[in-house]
């Protein structure tokens, strides 16, 4: 991965990471004044603290430096977050390196520390920045050992810790710096390449995500679009099928003459039932297409009582000469923002099956509660129920349940369409039911959307 496209993150995310780097900072000089103590007041060793002190207040200063200037430029850190890591590295070097120069230098076991930061940055860092703070190391340390040993430089060491001189063994100082150096360059490598797959990764996912998200709009589109085809068919259908009703109704009931013989007048009657059914078929489907293709609710505030008495009545002439007690519980003063012709579907629909469902003598009801910002509704009836199996596919699109008997009309649309509604309007429908004795539907409605 390029310098491009790390510094493509966001921001925040780029600021929260130097951040972090900043945070590893105070903690690293806690650990360091923690060390110091320990050493001295502990194990009564002898270190220089003049110079180690310095060091400390070098590396406090530069940090509260950056924290300044990146809590400053948070919004517009993130074309320089790269490089601002890369300096704070490297300063970092300088000043760990000072730190084992005036604690033993080579002989200091605590030199294999750089290890953390060489794992911490080059995994922030692109490749060739973790290599070259990875060179750097190799070679302030390298440097450090050679001038010492060739004591160009004065070797400080930390007394009573060993048996000094070690940084003069020419066998030592090799075998420890060459453990030292590809420690150094194995970690870079295997942690760099481990955090630029990693982002490898990123990048392939959201572009994955991206390209998931292109093709989910183009299926609601193309589903759209059916919709619209349908409702086109639909709508083309349903007008010559209600001219061929109303004819068949003169027919059948004699206006237009009165020579036709029984049979004849019987087969019409049942042309008449099966053209009704197809009329209900298509106004169903109508309806779906018409409701799922609207891009947005036609929102106003309506009271409910008014949709749900309307609805009743509707529904009431839909069940025929059925006795049904019916029971509405519905305070008077109840308004809601929703869309007021899907709502009164929604009713109409479920008070229907209601009443279809129900056998004569059965009692249907309707109510509604208010709470804070929804209304709960409960449809119920106490009719035929449906089968334990069919509940979970019960608002499925075509389906009906398997104890519906043939005789009774329907589309299976009808609750499709009611659980499209009431989800559009950010509510939630649910059912229970038991076979023989009873359905009742329960919806929770937000009072406004
Ligand atoms: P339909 O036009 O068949 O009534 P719906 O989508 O309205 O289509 O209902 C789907 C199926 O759910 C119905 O065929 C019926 O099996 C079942 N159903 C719906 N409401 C009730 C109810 N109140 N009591 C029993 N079964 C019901």
């Amino acid at each position: 991965m390029n310098h491009a496209d790390r510094a493509s993150l966001r921001h925040e995310e780029l600021a929260e990471r130097l951040l972090w780097l900043i945070n590893l900072r105070w903690l690293t000089i806690v650990f360091i004044i923690l060390a110091y103590l320990t050493v001295t007041l502990i194990f009564n060793l002898g270190i220089e603290t003049l110079p180690l002190l310095i060091i400390v207040i070098v590396i406090a200063l530069y940090n509260a430096v950056f924290y300044l200037y990146i809590k400053s430029k948070k919004t517009s850190i993130a074309a320089t977050a790269g490089d601002i890591a890369f300096i704070q590295s490297i300063l970092d070097i300088i000043a760990l390196t000072a730190f084992i120069h005036f604690t033993s230098g080579i002989e200091n076991p605590f030199v294999f520390y750089f290890i953390f930061h060489t794992i911490i940055t080059s995994s922030l860092l692109p490749k060739n920045r973790g290599f070259m703070q990875a060179f750097l190391i190799c070679m302030l340390i390298g440097l450090l050992a050679l001038l010492e040993y060739l004591e160009i430089i004065p070797h400080h060491e930390i007394t009573g810790f060993l048996i000094t001189g070690f940084y003069k063994n020419p066998i030592y100082v090799t075998v420890i710096y060459f453990t030292f150096a590809s420690t150094i360059l194995i970690s870079t490598f295997i942690s760099a390449s481990i955090s630029e797959n990693l982002a490898k990764k990123e990048i392939e996912l959201k572009k994955v995500s991206k390209d998931l998200e292109e093709t989910s709009l183009k299926i609601l589109e193309k589903d759209r679009l059916k919709s619209e085809y349908v409702m086109m068919v639909a709508h083309d259908i349903k007008s010559p099928l209600s001219s061929i009703l109303s004819m068949l109704d003169v027919v059948i009931e004699g206006f237009a003459g009165s020579g036709m013989d029984d049979k004849a007048r019987d087969i019409l009657v049942r042309v008449r039932y099966k053209t009704n059914n197809l009329h209900h078929y298509v106004k169903d489907l109508l309806d779906l297409s018409r409701i799922r293709s609207s891009q947005k609710l036609n929102l106003e505030r309506f009271n409910i009582r008014d949709v749900i008495d309307g609805a009743q009545e509707f529904a009431i002439s839909k069940g025929g000469d059925k006795h049904i007690d019916l029971k509405v519980d519905v305070p008077d003063k109840i308004t809601i923002i929703a869309d007021k012709e899907q709502i009164r579907y929604v009713f109409i629909n479920l008070l229907a099956n209601a009443f279809k469902y129900t056998p004569d003598g059965g009692k249907v009801w309707v109510t509604v509660r208010p709470t804070a910002d929804t209304i709960s509704v409960e449809v119920g009836d106490t009719g035929i129920g449906i089968p334990k199996d069919d509940i979970p596919k019960i608002f499925s699109e075509f389906f009906r349940a398997s104890n519906v008997e043939t005789t009774t009309k329907g589309t299976g649309l009808g609750l499709a369409l009611v659980k499209h509604i009431i989800e559009r309007h950010n509510g939630r429908i649910w059912i229970m039911s038991e076979i023989g004795k009873g359905t009742i539907f329960k919806f929770v409605l937000p009072i406004k959307q």
